[in-house]
């Protein structure tokens, strides 16, 4: 082990079992309140207490970021909950986040979380070690960015324009569509993220280990945009390969497999290919895109 973890580094030898302590205090409370607003089910919520504890264990920089994500992606959903529900109704999930979408939405930033940590305790490699954090907290930026948009978008008053054809107008909620103000609320749920990392960075005598501290100050806001650019790559996929069904029996779009009691026909995608499987993929790009970008900064 070459270098000590932050709870060594803070409170010693023992400082692992005081860091779990903290971390399970902190995650606790905020657990048995979203479980009582119904914002996850049982099991989503076990695992979602679960991502947080690994989160904050591996280094706070995460979960702060993921509980501005968590957060935020809560208030947003309750926000206007009732002039959403015809609009859920296209979605194949609605209501309670199920466990496939925590692990959706949170496994990529503990990927690159994780390959951080290996880095950082086992090599003296900065340039990887920071690459990955930055991975990580794009990838954070990015599902924050795509659920603002998501749950703001779906607001508007107005028809979404076509990811691929943006002369183009298509129905409230279809994966794929995108409207300005979506797009901006994704733009500020990136920012957000980006911003509240920059703070700790700064408040918190510089937690991320870099040979210059300009470096960082230049690649969090860079994480800010490529958290957009993520959420962009979401409603690409969303209207290219995500499988999307036509209701047999009303006609409606939808993202459901079964409609007005009836199973749906594919119009377009992958079959199996769910708005899970879109949001862990351009996450999890948008990682890639950070680490490499994070790579290339920090030879320079
Ligand atoms: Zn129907």
């Amino acid at each position: 082990m070459i270098m000590t973890m932050w709870f060594t580094e803070w409170f010693g030898i023992w400082g692992w079992l005081i860091a779990l302590a903290i971390g399970l205090a902190i995650n606790m409370p905020l657990f048995i309140w979203v479980r009582l607003r119904r914002h996850l089910t049982i099991w989503a919520c076990f695992m979602a207490a679960f991502f947080g504890v690994v989160y904050w264990m591996i280094h706070p920089i995460f979960y702060f970021a993921l509980f501005t994500f968590f957060i935020s992606g809560n208030l947003l959903t309750k926000y206007r909950k009732k002039d959403k529900k015809d609009i859920q109704d296209k979605f194949e999930k609605g209501g309670e986040r199920d466990t496939s979408q925590v692990l959706a939405n949170g496994l990529g930033g503990l990927i690159f979380a994780s390959a951080h940590l290996l880095i950082f305790v086992f090599t003296d490699n900065v340039i990887l070690s920071n690459a990955f954090i930055f991975a990580s907290i794009a990838t954070i930026a990015t599902v924050t960015a795509d659920t603002w948009g998501t749950e703001i978008g779906i607001l508007s008053n107005d028809q979404p324009y076509w990811i691929l054809n943006l002369t183009k107008k298509v129905e409230r909620g279809t994966s794929g569509g995108v409207s300005p103000k979506g797009t901006l609320a994704a733009l500020l749920g990136a920012v957000i993220v980006a911003l509240l990392v920059l703070l700790i960075e700064i408040f918190w005598k510089n937690p991320i280990p870099a040979s210059t501290t300009w470096q960082i100050y230049l690649f969090i806001p860079i994480t800010a945009i490529i958290g957009f650019v993520g959420a962009l790559i979401d409603s690409f996929l969303g209207a290219t390969i995500q499988g999307f069904f036509r209701c047999q029996v009303c006609n409606k779009g939808t993202e459901k497999r079964i409609h007005c009691k009836e199973p749906t026909k594919i119009i377009r995608g992958q079959e199996w290919f769910r708005n899970d499987h879109v949001n862990f993929l351009s996450s999890f790009l948008a990682g890639l895109i950070a680490f490499g970008l994070g790579c290339f900064g920090f030879l320079l």
